[in-house]
């Protein structure tokens, strides 16, 4: 069966639904009442934005009101384009486009006006001040029936126009490629996306002069050549045309008719299926640059494409297939052609637990004996990403050039790794049935990321969905959602991912401000409200201190988990202004936080006394255990940050204490308890449970218990489990911050306290405790590293466990 289980970028299928009223030029203001469905993976759109849309565009303008941001760094969007894609495949990759190169401010909504006839719709927007000039613009977007672009028409009147720059500007992040190119006479800007099957053209009105350069600022400044002003007036009307590709683009500006192109033939999940055309004459008129771009098909093999009237070869690839190509005649008329895939190499793989259920996996292809890597898709992608593979229904159809590979199946750390060695020669299909065994005994612990983001982040382009599926396949049980400046939900990606069991979550956010890197915190959870500034959530403050009070506050002051991003402890708990001198810092910022990021965890291994005073202020593990030996206990947490979906998720966790081991069953108020009382393990991959019992006591305490002590001794109890591409060499024992070298067990030199199964480390040590104490037990691998599981970057890193402090009180010391 063809196309099973075919997804093609974010939410597409949703997205292709064309609204009722597609056939003829509408506008309307959106509300509650009447909201608007636009697909692709930069959607900014809220409640009070503008859609102006024709039978072939949708595009939304944002309410010119104060503080209208589209997202953390793309801010001050009032008045400007936010959302522009075709109606019949909609793949919105807009950030912005600035009509006046943000030298205007649109926040006044009184200065809005809109006009609504018989197959056009205008919008136009006066501005409501300018930073650098006492000159006003007006904007007037116009969209009729039958057109292929949006009209955006630039007046700016003033007595002084020499300062002002005809100019616009756009944000359309990382992916994008800037640049012009000449389609007959025309001279057009454009930016393109192949791989997300975006581009987006600007041209002028033929009066005028052309789009001349883009500068390389974030927001792309395009400059247009203009011959003159007519006095104190400059107009520059620019004509933005969204389309699939940059030979789509030059069809449309030459006002082609579109051609639809179906490829079939296509096997499995994501083939990503590229087309590239090109005129067989000399007569259609297409520039160079745009035929040598590939297209990619949209999620059912099919591409729309303006092309002017002529005969074109058309060839049809995807990876693993064998490429064919055909001839086509294109007309003036709107025409439809197909062309078929030839065979596929191929693997059907289907990975199952020890119980026989499928799992959530993540496949890494790694090239052997010549063979190069596989390269699926980008890694702002979903699915194949890549040299991997995220199937969250533990089946997958993968296409891929014939060769050898080495398959590492992996679902995570409390899962044992499969590698499996496969020889594909053309055309063939493997079969690889996995078992992948959850060896390691996590009973009332399950595990957390606590800070991951996406495109909805503003500093990233990454598909959420793509996260989603990067955090199910790596066993997190617990994964809140944490953009920055916006409170969001992975709610409908769980769902579509058929994962809503496997992962519990709830809305959160990240508030980033200034300074660096002290005013970044993360807060779940959060009243999200949807289609709302910031999906309801607080804005940031110069001040770190009221900023973390007003997230600490925020939702009526409703309990939730306050976590401290990234830390320079020393700076927050004593210095300020990082002069070496103690002037109080933000420390009491700390009386709002629950949680703090203390990664790398591997620097408890630093030695103190080795170490320069540069190195100790920065080392977040020893000023974190310095803080809890001056009484300012605050748990630590351990957490990716993760920005783009190639291994980006998984690789640090926590265990939390739970009383459920069913993602489905996990209470997110325990899960706030239990990491506020720092019942939480951080790992990047061993598992690790502890205990201390006295005699004195009815039973053992864990990690973020307290019990109180009239003697000096107790027993430590420490456990520290791998699954099989795992090991540990090394554990330490930490009393009141400090390492306790009689406790220091090492493989080379205790090899009877390590063993070789799962079970790593099962020892009991006594702890003699003369004085207010907490004990932290950390274990690493200090010789090994996380390996082929978590890709090149990340499986560097050392299989590394530390725990929370285990906190006892000497009755004597105290009376
Ligand atoms: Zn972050």
């Amino acid at each position: 069966m063809l196309f099973a289980n075919f997804r093609f970028g974010l939410g597409w299928v949703l997205a292709a639904v064309v609204p009722a009223f597609a056939s003829a030029a509408d506008l309307y203001q959106i509300t509650a009442e009447r909201r608007v469905e636009i697909g692709g993976k930069e959607v900014d759109w809220i409640d009070g934005d503008y859609v102006l849309s024709n039978d072939r565009l949708i595009a939304v303008v944002a309410n010119p009101i104060v503080g209208r941001d589209a997202n953390m760094t793309t801010r001050g969007v009032g008045g400007c384009l936010i959302d522009l894609t075709r109606t019949g495949d909609m793949s919105d990759q807009l950030s912005a486009v600035y009509p006046t190169a943000q030298q205007f401010e649109f926040a006044d909504d009184a200065l809005l006006e809109t006009e609504v006839s018989d197959g056009e719709v205008r919008l136009s927007i006066t501005s409501s001040g300018s930073q650098r000039s006492s000159a006003t613009a007006r904007v007037e977007y116009r969209l009729r029936d039958g057109d292929d672009f949006i009209e955006a028409k630039v007046t700016v009147r003033g007595d002084d126009l020499a300062e002002i720059a005809t100019a616009c500007s756009v944000r359309a992040d990382r992916t994008f490629q800037f640049d012009r190119m000449t389609v007959d006479q025309n001279h057009v800007a454009y930016f393109t996306d192949a791989f997300f099957r975006q581009t987006y053209g600007i041209t002028t009105v033929k009066e005028q002069s052309s789009p001349s350069t883009w500068d390389d600022q974030r927001a792309r400044r395009l400059t247009f050549d203009l011959d003159s002003d007519r006095r104190g007036e400059r107009t520059w009307t620019m004509r933005l045309y969204p389309a699939a590709s940059l030979s789509d683009l030059a069809g449309s500006v030459l006002n082609a008719a579109p051609q639809t192109v179906e490829v079939t033939g296509a096997i499995g999940e994501l083939p990503r299926i590229e087309l590239s055309v090109s005129p067989i004459d000399d007569s259609p008129t297409l520039p160079e640059v745009a035929t040598d771009q590939s297209i990619y098909t949209d999620g059912v093999g099919r591409s729309v494409l303006h092309l002017p009237a002529g005969k074109y070869n058309l060839v049809a690839s995807a990876i693993g297939h064998r490429s064919t190509s055909a001839t086509i005649d294109v007309s003036q008329r709107p025409g439809n052609h197909s062309i078929e895939l030839g065979p596929a190499t191929r693997i059907v793989a289907t990975v199952v637990d020890g119980s026989g259920q499928t799992i959530p996996a993540k496949l890494t292809f790694i090239g052997v004996d010549g063979t190069e890597s596989p390269d699926f898709g980008p890694d702002t992608a979903d699915g194949s990403i890549r040299d991997c593979v995220y199937t969250t229904g533990g089946k997958t159809i993968r296409s891929l050039p014939p060769g050898d590979y080495d398959v590492v199946f992996s679902h995570g750390p409390e899962y044992d790794a499969e590698v499996q060695r496969v020889r594909l020669r053309p055309g063939e299909e493997a079969t690889l049935n996995v078992t992948l065994k959850r060896v390691v005994d996590t009973a009332g612990w399950i595990s957390a990321e606590l800070h991951s983001h996406s495109s909805p982040s503003g500093d990233n382009t990454s598909s959420q969905l793509g996260r989603v599926q990067n955090l199910v396949c790596e066993n997190i049980e617990f994964g809140p959602c944490t953009e920055h400046q916006r409170i969001d939900t992975y709610e409908d990606h769980l769902d579509e991912s058929g994962a809503r069991d496997l992962m519990a979550t709830c809305s959160g956010m990240e508030l980033t401000g200034g300074p660096l890197p002290i005013n970044h915190q993360n807060a779940f959870p959060l009243r999200w409200a949807p289609h709302q500034q910031n999906g309801g959530g607080p804005r940031t403050d110069q001040d770190p201190i009221t900023q973390i009070k007003r997230l600490a506050m925020w939702d009526d002051e409703a309990d939730k988990v306050v976590q401290i991003n990234h830390p320079n402890l020393n700076q927050m708990a004593r210095d300020k202004d990082k002069d070496g001198t103690d002037d109080g810092g933000f420390a009491s910022m700390f009386q709002f936080a629950d949680v703090i990021e203390v990664h790398p965890p591997q620097a408890i291994f630093d030695d103190p006394d080795e170490l320069s005073d540069a190195d100790l202020v920065d080392n977040r593990m020893l000023q974190w255990m310095r803080l809890i030996s001056e009484g300012q206990f605050i748990p630590g947490v351990v957490n990716t940050d993760a920005h783009y979906n190639h291994h980006g998720s998984g690789w640090l966790r926590n265990w939390v204490q739970s009383s459920t081991d069913d993602p489905a069953e996990i209470d997110i108020d325990e899960m706030t308890r239990h990491l506020e009382a720092g019942k939480v393990i951080m790992s990047t991959g061993p598992f690790m449970t502890l205990s201390l019992n006295s005699k004195e006591w009815e039973k053992a305490i864990g990690v973020g218990d307290t019990a109180t002590l009239a003697g000096d001794t107790t027993e430590l109890a420490v456990k520290v489990q791998c699954a099989n591409w795992l090991d540990i060499d090394r554990v330490e024992v930490f009393v009141n911050g400090r390492r306790v070298p009689e406790l220091s067990r090492r493989r080379q030199t205790h090899p009877d306290a390590f063993a070789d199964g799962v079970v790593k480390f099962d020892q009991t040590m006594p702890v003699s405790i003369d004085d207010d104490s907490f004990i932290i037990v950390a274990a690493i691998g200090e010789n090994q590293v996380l390996g082929r599981v978590m890709g090149e970057t990340f499986g560097q890193l050392p299989p590394v466990v530390v725990s929370n402090p285990i906190f006892v009180r000497r009755e004597s010391i105290r009376n």
